[in-house]
């Protein structure tokens, strides 16, 4: 643990010298200042873990001095313990209303000043040590927003550049924009593993219309031999060339005439393990493809696949979004919203009635004497009826009704449109609902009987004027039916 250091301020050398002394006998780094100015002085050089501060300094007064430090934000949390002479309760009272940590009065008793001057400096030390955490706290709290904050940007930059187009129209759009960049005639994305004897050809520049042409490999030999070594190959001229040699034989026999020269095939991955070739052609009434071609070509098809790359991420950044999203919104046992989501839709809701002059209703359900169920069956068994209780509730409500679980065995519908008439009959035929509804155990066990106590709430209303409000009268309501013997509904 690194040594504290002590500013010790007095105008009063025999006093300095003496603390100065004990505390550096009991281990501690000590800066003697005397007086005001010289304190001031060191408190800018030295940074110290505490201050003992005379009060009375003929430079300058004490408690300004303390004053003037404590509105600094550097020196806030340094822990100052004033010295003095003077009656206790007039320099202490001053004192520690302006921010000193303790008062110490002169003559000092050592051991009291070692054991005041150990306090500030644990707690000191402890301030600090809180005050940083929450300093990163906030940092990562900060950074975290900011990260979904890109995320989301990233999502909405990309879905405009590719649009909701697919991957295979992904690669028509390359082939039509690598042809172009080329200057070529025939540009196409194969797709095939090391390895298949077959390959399919999902998009080409010379024939836009085509969607999955199967093509024999052995008759493609630069491709095979690009998807075998994941190297790019150029063919300057198939009449030459010795990977064609087996296939201009065939050709011989077969009499066939093509009228492609050149070639370069350029093996690429994208995620998932799709394995493909980007082939680009020119015919014999072109120039051939030379070595400058096929680097050119190589840095094309590179920024091609990066883009089938961002396709890909923003496809599962979109469905990771929509998952988490939907996560943060549902209540894990019965799959209802959780109260969050449905705060945030009461919200809504709340507005909407004040726009349109409309009014809504919420209804806060609590069943009757639940933690029996628990105590009788056990916490599975409660588990499963929550479970049915929220599948009852769905079944009973109308389609534009919200069901949440507002937290163990209470929950909530809102019911839109709803004035405070409708709200009680529903409530009523809701209450009724589980109190006939009888939860399955399972086997031979007989079907568990169940109540619910219902609070109504409704808005526009006197007094409600936010969603905590209504979440209150709603509550009260359902306290009143609770206390009225169970089993009802109270508004
Ligand atoms: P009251 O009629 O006054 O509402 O009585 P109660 O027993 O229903 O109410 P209380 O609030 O005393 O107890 C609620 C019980 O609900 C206690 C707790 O064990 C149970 N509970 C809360 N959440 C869950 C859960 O997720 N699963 C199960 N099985 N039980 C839960
Ligand atoms: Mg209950
Ligand atoms: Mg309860």
């Amino acid at each position: 643990m690194p040594v504290s250091r002590i500013l010790v301020a007095d105008d009063d050398v025999a006093v300095l010298e003496s603390v100065t002394w004990l505390l550096q006998e009991n281990g501690y780094e000590v800066i003697p200042a005397n007086g005001g100015m010289a304190c001031l002085e060191q408190l800018e050089k030295r940074a110290p873990d505490l201050l003992l501060l005379d009060i009375l300094m003929p430079d300058a007064d004490g408690c300004q001095l303390l004053e003037r430090i404590k509105s600094e934000e550097r020196w806030r949390d340094l822990p100052v313990l004033m010295l003095s002479a003077q009656p206790p309760e007039e320099a202490s009272v001053r004192s520690l209303g302006l921010g000193a940590a303790d008062f110490i009065r002169k003559p000092y008793r050592p051991k009291e000043l070692l054991a005041r001057v150990q306090v500030q400096l644990r707690t000191g030390a402890m301030l600090r040590s809180t005050r940083m955490a929450l300093v990163r706290t906030e940092e990562a709290l900060v950074r975290a927003q900011q990260d979904a904050d890109s995320r989301r940007k990233l999502v909405d930059i990309l879905h405009e550049v590719t649009g909701d187009l697919s991957v295979t129209e992904l690669f028509h759009l390359l082939v039509r924009r690598a042809a172009r960049a080329l200057g070529v005639s025939h540009c196409s994305v194969v797709l095939a593993r090391p390895g298949d004897a077959q390959a399919v050809v999902v998009a080409a520049f010379e024939n836009l219309g085509l969607q999955h042409l199967t093509i024999q490999l052995d008759r493609y030999p630069e491709l095979k031999a690009a998807l075998e070594s994941g190297q790019p190959v150029l063919v300057e001229d198939l009449d030459t060339h010795p990977l064609y040699e087996g296939v201009r034989h065939v050709w011989g026999i077969e009499g066939i005439e093509v009228p492609i020269r050149s070639v370069i095939a350029l093996p690429f991955t994208v995620d998932r393990g799709q394995y493909g070739v980007f082939l680009v052609r020119r015919t014999r009434d072109q120039d051939r493809f030379g070595p400058h071609d096929l680097e050119f070509a190589q840095a094309v098809i590179t920024a091609a696949v990066a883009v089938i790359q961002r396709a890909q991420m923003v496809e599962s950044t979109m469905a990771d979004n929509a998952r988490l999203e939907q996560l943060a919104q549902t209540d894990p046992l019965t799959q209802l919203l959780n109260r969050r989501a449905l705060t945030e839709r009461i919200t809504a809701e709340m507005e909407r009635a004040l726009r349109y002059d409309s009014t809504m209703a919420l209804l806060m359900i609590d069943l009757d004497h639940f933690k029996k169920v628990n105590d009788t069956y056990g916490h599975l068994v409660g588990d499963d009826v929550l479970r049915d209780v929220g599948r009852l509730l769905l079944d009973t409500i109308r389609g534009s009704d919200i069901v949440a679980r507002y937290g163990g065995e209470e929950f909530l519908l809102l019911l839109p449109e709803t004035d405070e008439a409708g709200a009680v009959s529903f409530a009523e035929r809701v209450r009724a609902a589980v109190d006939e509804y009888e939860f399955a155990r399972g086997g031979e066990h007989p079907p568990l009987k169940l109540t619910a106590s219902i609070g109504v709430a409704v808005f526009p209303a006197a007094r409600i004027e936010n969603v905590e409000d209504l979440f209150s009268r709603a509550d009260a309501a359902l306290y009143r039916a609770k206390a009225d013997g169970r089993n009802r509904v109270r508004q």
